[in-house]
């Protein structure tokens, strides 16, 4: 029961890079998920609402469901895995809203956010996963960040200073305002999300 359940953990980040990798950026099939995903990375700050994300989890929770029970031919090992997979899907959706609007509390935190704001502000064909960035390194799309250019008007109030206006000095090691980075860093320049 317990093994189905990591199953399920260990499934959301490839998962999460996939989604993320090929139906948000590579495939340029018109979907509700490329959508949203190109406005979020248009609007720095945007996030799909809490209405559209049940709509999609409730579906995914059958599917996680039907695959568990089909794997293992029992149905409370699929609701187990299930049940990981989900609980992975809810982490990342509330990890994903932080990046963006909390201070990071730990250094690790810090690491995924500057992995996160290289894709969203430099380079959008590397840097796919979220949560981690073991899926990154394994396929190649992974790219090192040492300090992260940051466009002047991402609305993101932790890193920047109380007037808004430069970024906070406990981070100036990690992220600058694009175009006053030191060289051979990430430029901030908005860069085209697609592919
Ligand atoms: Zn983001
Ligand atoms: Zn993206």
């Amino acid at each position: 029961m317990i093994l189905s359940v990591l199953f399920g953990v260990l499934t959301w980040p490839v998962l999460e890079y996939a989604l993320h990798r090929f139906l948000g950026h590579v495939w340029r099939r018109d979907t509700l998920f490329r959508r949203e995903h190109l406005r979020h990375h248009r609007e720095k700050d945007y996030f799909a609402t809490a209405g559209y994300k049940i709509a999609a989890a409730v579906p995914a929770v059958l599917v996680f469901w039907g695959i568990g029970t089909l794997a293992t031919a029992s149905a409370r090992f699929g609701a187990a895995y299930a049940a990981g997979a989900t609980s992975m899907v809810a982490f990342y959706e509330w990890f994903h809203w932080r990046c963006h609007a909390r201070a990071p509390l730990t250094a690790l935190g810090l690491r995924l956010r500057k992995h996160h704001f290289h894709h969203h502000f430099r380079n959008a064909k590397s840097n796919f996963g979220v949560t981690g960035t073991w899926m990154d390194r394994l396929l190649g799309t992974y790219a090192p960040t040492s300090v992260v250019g940051i466009p002047r008007d991402f609305r993101c109030e932790w890193l920047f200073d109380a007037n808004g206006t430069t970024i906070a000095e406990a981070y100036a090691g990690h992220f600058a305002l694009a175009g006053t980075e030191r060289n051979g860093v990430s430029s901030g320049r908005d860069r085209d999300p697609g592919p």
